[in-house]
């Protein structure tokens, strides 16, 4: 199949959406996007890579960091990662309090601010530095072009930390962190503003799409941990809406509040899609609708 083709045809479909949504505005720096902006973009695991619209501007994943921070922990961890953090989906937001507190400090699961900053810790603890492992692994895998953290909104987030800073104290009184709450925030605001673009995702993803198996030959995870990560992405992957994307994309997802979002296709490829115009539940609204395209088109969905 000619995918960039029928990546620039779906693109084209999604187009009238485009400009509709709101931009994340919890940080000023991200409340500058411009919702107009698209891109999309396929690594698959026979090396094919292809995109279109702006899939070669650079963005920041914000919350699909979470995916690579907890591939790069629960290798050395293993099941015991599961005792500090859950996995089911929370049905709150994405940086809600309640649950923690009748949890005793246990999040419900790692792609919620909670259980990502539990992973963030964890990954501090076993490598003295979370973000800058997270930051390797991407530039190891992402090929051509920069993956940087942007500063700017790294400093945003830590100005405005109150809600993760909260979250974090309380974990801390559970015993739940083992680090500095202020280290770990540090790391983990930093890992969020991550930017890079969605060709350098859907490569960097692709492991996932191949049972843990990195296109160098690097082994991250076992074909197993491979498969708990993707099933967490299709329960947990997208905020309050992963029964949303279950029915209409039918794939293990992961989005973040810079308007990204990471698809995997077992066994065959990963998707990138960027598009700051965000729908009700925080998920952007273009890269949800080119998704439910791309399944409903090719067949390639995992049901
Ligand atoms: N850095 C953001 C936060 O912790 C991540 C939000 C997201 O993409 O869900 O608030």
């Amino acid at each position: 199949m000619d995918y960039s083709a029928l990546l620039a045809e779906l693109a084209a479909e999604v187009r009238p959406l485009l400009g509709q949504g709101r931009v994340a505005d919890y940080i000023p720096l991200l409340a500058r996007a411009d919702p107009s902006r698209f891109g999309l973009a396929m690594a698959d695991l026979e090396g094919g890579l292809c995109g279109t619209g702006d899939d070669q501007e650079s963005f920041s994943i914000q919350s699909i960091s979470k995916v690579f921070a907890l591939a790069l922990t629960l290798p050395h961890l293993g099941e015991p990662l599961w005792r500090r953090v859950g996995k089911e989906p929370s049905g709150n937001p994405f940086n809600s309090l309640v649950q923690l507190e009748y949890e005793r400090g246990l999040p419900r699961n790692p792609f919620i601010n909670a259980g990502a900053l539990v992973v963030t810790d964890a990954l501090l603890s076993l490598t003295g530095d979370a973000c800058g492992t997270v930051l390797a692994f991407l530039r190891a895998q992402a090929g051509p072009g920069q993956v940087a953290v942007d500063e700017d909104i790294a400093e945003s987030e830590w100005q405005h930390r109150d809600r993760n800073a909260a979250l974090a104290h309380f974990m801390k009184s559970f015993g739940n962190l083992h680090n500095p709450v202020d280290e770990v925030l540090r790391h983990y605001f930093r890992q969020c503003a991550i930017r890079m673009n969605c060709r350098q995702l859907a490569r960097a993803g692709l492991f996932l799409a191949n049972h843990g198996l990195c296109p160098d030959g690097r082994r991250l995870l076992t074909r197993s941990q491979a498969k708990q990560i993707n099933a967490i992405m299709l329960t947990c992957g997208t905020y309050d809406a992963a029964g949303e994307f279950a029915y209409r994309v039918g794939l293990p997802c992961k989005s973040g509040v810079g308007g990204g979002i990471l698809a995997i296709i077992p066994n065959r490829m990963a998707l990138a899609t960027w598009s700051p115009g965000l729908d009700a539940q925080g998920n952007s609204l273009a890269g949800l609708a080119v998704l439910d395209h791309f399944t409903t088109r090719t067949g390639l969905s995992i049901f």
